[in-house]
């Protein structure tokens, strides 16, 4: 059994409170943007909502993220892997929890002693999960997945029927579900999506078919419901839009989303750097000019990508500046020109807003060359989070 929720108010939950340290480089999570975002997107998809907290919830911090969007009200929510949900189950978490990634045999046993949701995508994993569910003495809850167009896992929709009828025969299954996922969505004029939603619902007319009551039909992930409101049918799976991020360059912002996360350190060293010095390993970028160079206690030891190296920009004083030479494991150098000033101390924005000035995660991305996905998820443990909420 899962434990009773120990923290009727997340907030109350010790993850919230600032950690300890007093490291100049910090994440921030505004968790009434991350209640903003939820509602705003179950508005647009009118259905409910299944929060996708896999991947620490976007680099946002697992448990805190789950129990705010518990504590708002949300349906459910997916993760990636079993070890997630067991993780968010000892936290206190008590709504339904998807497992969406592919089943390992010897796993399954975890899934039911701690109440996740299985996603069974083959007639093999069902008779795994039934044979596991049979010696504990168990029901499984289960989701079918199709693969409509991904070639990931799940059976191809044109063969679910054999598949769908061994499900619902199944004593010891429950088929709570049925959903496969979206290649193309977060382009808004692809073909793609169209043509997985036919094959997706034709596989489903086989519960009509066979008189079995129609599972919750779920597609659609944040591209599905900001271009394509065809998609949302049953339940969504938004994921990047909940931390307030756009899938991709050309996505549409359908719903008004607010970033949840900041990035901000603080200036450590300040020096005035002579023209034709060199600047960080490699020798790679040198200055045309006297300038002034700070350091940042920062580096890609923290997920923050070294392919910034000359190639990102910075928030100082409300001021993009750049990033200069290579950025290092910890540490690395911006140019804030010869008049530029800033302190030891001044708080320095790598995601976020200062002073009226904007760094989307969605244009450090791009300057990474990557998706914001791979930014956010790549913040790792080194770098405190602290949670911001007003009520
Ligand atoms: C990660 C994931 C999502 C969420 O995708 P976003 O693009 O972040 O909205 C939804 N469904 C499945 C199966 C996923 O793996």
């Amino acid at each position: 059994m899962p434990s009773p929720p120990s923290f009727p108010e997340a907030s109350q939950h010790p993850a919230y409170r600032a950690e300890a340290s007093d490291r100049p480089a910090r994440i921030r999570v505004d968790l009434d943007a991350l209640a903003h975002n939820l509602h705003a997107l179950q508005r647009q998809a009118g259905v409910p909502v299944l929060g996708v907290v896999k991947a620490n919830a976007y680099g946002h911090g697992l448990v805190p993220v789950a129990l705010h969007l518990q504590a708002q009200g949300i349906a459910q929510l997916g993760v990636a892997f079993v070890e997630e949900g067991i993780a968010l189950r000892r936290a206190g978490v008590h709504i339904p929890i998807l497992v969406m990634g592919g089943i390992h045999a010897p796993q399954v046993g975890q899934f039911l002693a701690h109440e996740l949701e299985v996603t069974v995508s083959s007639i093999d994993k069902l008779r795994q999960v039934e044979q596991a569910a049979e010696s504990m003495g168990r029901q499984a809850v289960i989701h079918l997945k199709l693969d409509t167009g991904m070639e990931r896992i799940g059976v191809h929709s044109e063969n679910a029927a054999p598949f769908i009828d061994a499900a619902m025969a199944s004593p010891w299954c429950t088929v709570k579900g049925v959903y496969s996922h979206l290649a193309c969505a977060d382009d808004p004029g692809s073909p793609m999506t169209g043509e997985q939603l036919q094959r997706f619902l034709a596989a489903c007319e086989r519960f009509d078919r066979i008189g079995a009551p129609m599972p919750l039909r779920h597609l659609a992930n944040s591209g599905g419901i900001l271009h394509f409101p065809e998609t949302c049918l049953d339940m969504v799976r938004p994921g990047i839009t909940l931390y307030g991020v756009l899938p991709d360059p050309a996505s549409i912002a359908a719903v008004p989303l607010r970033p949840v996360l900041s990035l901000v350190t603080k200036v450590v060293y300040f020096k005035v750097v002579k023209a034709g010095r060199s600047v960080s390993y490699g020798a790679t970028w040198t200055t045309q000019r006297d300038t002034r160079i700070i350091t940042l206690p920062i580096g890609y030891g923290d997920g923050y990508p070294r392919s910034l190296s000359s190639r990102g920009e910075v928030l100082v004083r409300g001021q993009r500046r750049p990033i200069v030479g290579r950025v290092c494991m910890d540490q690395f150098m911006v140019d804030i020109g010869p008049d530029g000033t800033a302190y030891n101390g001044d708080e320095v924005v790598l995601i976020g807003v200062q002073e009226g000035a904007t760094l989307s995660c969605e244009a450090v991305a791009l300057a990474a060359g990557t998706i914001p996905y791979e930014i956010l998820t790549g913040l790792n443990e080194r770098i405190p989070r602290e949670y911001l909420v007003s009520t």
